[in-house]
């Protein structure tokens, strides 16, 4: 069997850093792990793989990354929890030049398949403005229909709304083998934990964990911790990923766990994890989404005959776990990095 060289792009990112650690693993693969951040900044890194610098914004640097692969996973993208994309719109939509540079460029080096990473921020968020039922805000389970008519989250889910259309039109005129995933709320080890950019799971863990460390026993949480969400543990991520991309599915498929829970649930877990309670500071004039969002899961069932379904708890563990020991080694090094970070919840 002839090898195949996989590129992903991201690689030094969250999920690029992941789903590098696992193709490593497979038989008969060259792996070609691309991002634009210095080697020392990668979330994960492997000698054994080919590591290349290259700001994929820059078409040329597109087709290095591209040249000679038969397999694409573009993850690269400029993104953060919901304090970065509220105030980084344009910088989020500017990531399509990163999908569209990746695609010429496939086409150009007649590339087999190519994967594309969207997210639930596509769906419309006129069905996400649910009503509170006094402890939490009603999760709609979104299905893959749910996009349009489109009112994407403004910014970050219009340019995810607008790369899946191109990624289609690839498929239609050009006869690209395309796969297309909508990530719902990705978290665990090796994810993005302090610096602004953090997401709700990590954020928690590393309140909770500063608190029992000091002792200052509060946490502040945006809004009114009622908005609904479902988290993805990063192996179930990785996992799906792999299915998808050899799966026929030629349609835009969701990709998330259907376990919701309010933000307030989340610290409660959180709290029985670090076996410490918290008085909870709401600051309800801090960026929160869309009340109530969860992943319909009936589609990936039809063709996968699998869901994510790593228990919320069960990843938790995993990710407190391993940002307290990050938190210590962070603290003996750089303690000035995590005071300073924004809270992002
Ligand atoms: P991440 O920020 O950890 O990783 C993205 C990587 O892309 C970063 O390492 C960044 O340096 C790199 N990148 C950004 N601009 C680049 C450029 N111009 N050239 C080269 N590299 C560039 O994010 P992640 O959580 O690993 O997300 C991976 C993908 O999944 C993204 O496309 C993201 O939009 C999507 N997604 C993630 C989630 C989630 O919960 N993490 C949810 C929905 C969708």
């Amino acid at each position: 069997m002839s090898q195949r060289v996989i590129a992903v792009t991201g690689a030094g990112g969250f999920i690029g850093g992941s789903l590098v650690a696992r193709l490593r693993k497979q038989a008969n693969k060259h792996i070609r792990a691309v991002d634009m951040k210095p080697l020392e900044q990668w979330h994960q890194r492997f000698d054994d793989v080919e590591n290349l610098c290259l700001d994929l914004n820059d078409k040329q640097n597109c087709e290095i990354a591209a040249r000679g692969a038969t397999d694409i996973y573009n993850l690269a993208a400029n993104m953060g929890g919901m304090g970065f994309i509220e105030k980084n719109k344009a910088l989020c939509m500017l990531s399509v030049l990163i999908n569209t540079h990746m695609l010429m460029a496939a086409r150009k080096y007649d590339v087999e398949r190519y994967f594309y990473s969207s997210s639930a921020c596509v769906y419309n968020g006129d069905l996400q403005q649910t009503s509170d039922d006094g402890d939490r805000f009603v999760a709609p389970a979104l299905k893959e229909a749910d996009a349009y008519p489109a009112l994407a989250e403004d910014g970050y889910g219009w340019e995810k709304l607008f790369s899946e259309r191109m990624c289609r039109h690839y498929m239609e005129d050009f006869d690209l083998y395309v796969r297309v995933a909508r990530f719902h709320n990705v978290y665990g080890p090796w994810g993005t934990w302090y610096g602004g950019r953090e997401k709700a799971p990590a954020a928690i863990c590393r309140k909770a964990i500063e608190a029992k460390l000091t002792g200052r026993r509060e946490i502040e949480i945006w809004g009114n911790g009622h908005q609904t969400r479902s988290f993805m543990y990063i192996e179930d991520c990785v996992t799906g990923i792999d299915r998808i991309m050899n799966a026929d599915i030629p349609e835009p498929i969701n990709l998330g766990s259907s376990e919701a829970v309010s933000i307030n649930q989340l610290v409660d877990i959180v709290e029985e994890i670090a076996g410490i309670k918290l008085e909870r500071r709401y600051d309800l004039s801090a960026p929160r989404g869309v009340n109530g969002r969860n992943s319909d899961n009936t589609l990936i069932q039809k063709y996968l005959g699998w869901e994510p379904g790593i228990p919320l708890r069960t990843g938790l563990e995993r990710t407190y776990a391993w940002i307290f020991q990050q938190s210590q080694w962070l603290d003996r090094h750089e303690a000035r990095a995590v005071r300073e970070s924004e809270s992002v919840c």
